[in-house]
């Protein structure tokens, strides 16, 4: 949980190294003119100064339609992260529990102790990635206070259906606990389906906090705009929390990003073309050269089973081979756990541009 994240690692080790980065997730290309316009409108027409700290009105109301909800139960934040902490500042107290899933999000466990809180592990199982609810609601214990939640996940692409989401809502309701839901790969389900979220399910609608992140839906990772969205109780705590992390969020992104979530369906349908097709050409790639890619149903990430790939299966020493002498950035999964995983996976990003991604697995191929 100390040192620098893996993210930061790779990428820098990427610079350095003139290595293609295909480790942490941000795209080199699909960077919306629109959306960018929009900012650069903003920034002449519109006010530089603070927004209202739960937000623009604009954009709450944008987020608000897209989802189905009331404007006064979102808040725009400074990324997900920062929804993130402010939701986990926001609920957990000193000695409480908090149930989280591997393979997790690198930030989860560090703000769970920075609230002072306590981390149970309960692990998705491959190869289908499956959360199993009998081991869920095992690890609940008297003090548990929050489970977080994060669909689709990063790193496997999973997506949790409605009847475990239902499941997971009678036990919170049962036992009292809280849910936080780390949506941010809502809109990279590239089948076009809508992956359900908490805020679909009746029994979890009034004590769960979802985030979400335009940098996800616009392929714009730097603009670190994101929300929290809850039920107004649950929200005016959580926006307790923010004012005192970053108060408000730059106001001209926020403008652009109301502007963009208004672009028609058609747009969204053609933006999430661009990823079938940077998915299919690494995949296919990955396939040809024989690296067993896992199925993954979102995200901008494949992952493949090195064991099975007749690699190495110590993860971290491979990522770094692969950077060092194939030129190649990748992220080790087992930095998704807190303890050792029973298997190696590297995660590769396929948000890239076709010569790009050509190019990484012409190298990638060299290394086997
Ligand atoms: N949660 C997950 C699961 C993520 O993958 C990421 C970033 N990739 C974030 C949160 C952070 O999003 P943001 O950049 O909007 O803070
Ligand atoms: N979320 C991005 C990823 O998973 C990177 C975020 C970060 O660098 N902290 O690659």
């Amino acid at each position: 949980m100390s040192g620098t994240t893996i993210f930061e690692v790779m990428s820098g080790l990427c610079r350095d190294l003139g290595a293609i980065n295909l480790g942490q997730g941000f795209p080199d290309m699909a960077e919306p003119p629109e959306v960018i316009g929009a900012a650069q409108r903003a920034l002449v027409e519109r006010s530089n100064q603070y927004p209202p700290m739960r937000g623009l009105p604009e954009l709450r109301g944008a987020v608000a339609g897209m989802y189905g909800v009331s404007a006064d139960e979102v808040i725009v934040t400074s990324g997900a992260t920062e929804a993130l902490a402010s939701a986990i500042l926001a609920l957990v107290r000193p000695g409480d529990e908090v149930i989280c899933v591997q393979p997790l999000y690198d930030a989860y466990l560090p703000l769970v102790a920075r609230a002072g809180g306590v981390a149970r592990l309960v692990n998705l199982r491959p190869p289908a990635w499956s959360l199993d609810l009998e081991q869920l609601a095992g690890a609940i214990t008297d003090k548990t206070r929050l489970i977080i939640l994060n669909t689709p996940n990063n790193p496997t692409g999973t997506v949790l259906d409605r009847a475990t989401l239902e499941g997971i809502g009678a036990l919170a309701q049962r036992h009292g606990i809280y849910v936080l839901s780390d949506e941010v790969w809502e809109a990279t389900v590239l089948d076009g389906g809508k992956p359900v979220s908490v805020l679909d399910i009746p029994s979890l609608r009034d004590r769960s906090v979802k985030v979400g992140s335009a940098g996800k839906i616009f392929s714009l990772t730097g603009w670190k705009i994101g929300w929290a969205v809850a039920a107004p109780e649950l929200a005016e705590r959580v926006a307790a929390s923010h004012q005192f992390i970053t108060f408000t969020t730059p106001t001209p992104l926020q403008w652009a990003v109301a502007e963009g979530l208004a672009l028609g369906e058609a747009w969204f349908a053609a933006h999430r073309a661009r990823y079938v097709e940077s998915k299919a050409r690494l995949v296919s790639g990955l396939t040809q050269a024989g690296f067993c890619v896992l199925p993954c149903a979102g995200t901008w990430f494949v992952t493949v089973d090195l064991a099975d790939s007749g690699l190495p299966a110590q993860d971290e020493a491979l990522a770094q081979r692969l950077v060092r002498e194939a030129g190649v950035g990748s992220i080790p999964v087992s930095a998704f756990y807190a303890d050792r995983p029973e298997r190696g996976y590297l995660r590769l990003c396929h948000a890239k541009r076709g010569d790009t991604l050509d190019q990484a697995v012409e190298r990638l191929a060299g290394f086997r």
